[in-house]
């Protein structure tokens, strides 16, 4: 039973790792059908990454040859900052965290890591640099434990703990009657977005890339977790270079440049006050959503007292 029982978990092993890959990429890009496009090169390198300085310099790219989505962007990532986006949507926000992850290609320009381009090293080398949360995560059905210890599957149970700990949702887990070793997912138990979301933290935690990116990683939230997810967000942030696309401004108010991107251009970057001061496209939309929060609030507080 024991010699049967080792293979059959291996292939369940093999099965999932096939199955994360496709799940990774529905959920975060929607693109199955252009995976095929983007293809290592014959002497493609292993990518290696000792500051993380990540560099976008006059990028264009459009997926269809009519309508171009970025328009010649720059900007640069220092080693160990944050730099935000932010802008309407459609503006071109998202497709700039897939050229940098390579699932697609730029057109002109060149995306750099520490120097190497991301068209020269291996896809598989790219992607392990980069830890992403996204903005819907999908967990496998199995335990939690499993699902965090994803992100680094040879790490200790005690560091399965400790980054559950830094995502907010140790306490969560051990109020559960089989604690770490509940089922989730759609067979087992159905956690909340938060919840997913934090598993997704923990998981990006213990995987401790050089280089993060955050896509609207907390938009599908409302803002009372939101502030509390963006502690952890923080943590797993410092000391790493970090590109958070944003939906709500609140959560980009301490990054080290902001770029307003629309309709495929800068149209305004700095950081949070002077971009308030310039009182252009940025203050309007902090203004905005500022009174959008205050009603979020105020709707909040209405129902509790009730
Ligand atoms: P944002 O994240 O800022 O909302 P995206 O980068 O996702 O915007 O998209 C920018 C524009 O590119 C949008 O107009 C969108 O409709 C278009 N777009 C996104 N993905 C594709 C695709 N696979 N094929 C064609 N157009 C796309
Ligand atoms: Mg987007």
């Amino acid at each position: 039973l024991m010699q049967l029982s080792i293979p059959l978990n291996f292939i369940g092993f093999v099965y999932r790792e096939i199955r994360q890959g496709l799940t990774d990429i529905e959920q975060m890009f929607d693109l199955l059908d252009v995976r095929a496009e983007v293809t290592d090169r014959p002497d493609a390198k292993i990518l290696t990454v000792e500051k993380g300085n990540v560099r976008f310099e006059n990028v264009r790219f459009s997926y269809d040859p009519e309508r171009p989505i970025l328009k010649g962007i720059s900007f640069e990532i220092p080693a160990g900052r944050t730099v935000a986006v932010v802008g309407p949507s459609g503006a071109g926000k998202s497709t700039i965290s897939r050229l940098l992850f390579r699932f697609y290609d730029a057109q002109n320009g060149e995306i750099t890591i520490d120097g190497q381009n991301v068209k020269d090293v291996t896809q598989e080398s790219l992607r392990a640099a980069i830890g992403m949360v996204p903005q819907d995560t999908v967990l496998f059905n199995d335990t939690i434990a499993y699902n965090i210890r994803y992100g680094r599957p040879d790490a200790s149970d005690e560091e399965v703990r400790s980054a559950a700990e830094m995502a907010q949702i140790g306490p969560f887990i051990e109020s559960l009657p089989e604690g770490y070793g509940t089922m989730v997912g759609e067979r087992g138990l159905k956690l909340s977005g938060g919840e997913k979301q934090r598993v997704a933290i923990a998981r990006t935690i213990l995987k401790a890339p050089p280089i993060l990116l955050l896509d609207e990683a907390t938009s599908a939230l409302d803002t009372h977790t939101e502030q509390e997810i963006q502690a952890a967000l923080d943590t797993v942030s410092r000391g790493r270079t970090t590109l958070v696309i944003a939906h709500r401004l609140s959560t980009v108010i301490n990054a080290d440049e902001i770029i307003v991107l629309k309709g495929g251009e800068i149209a305004e970057r700095g950081r949070h006050p002077d971009l308030l001061a310039a009182g252009g496209l940025y203050a309007e939309m902090w203004s905005r959503q500022r009174e959008a929060t205050e009603a979020e609030e105020r709707l909040r507080k209405a129902r509790e007292t009730d």
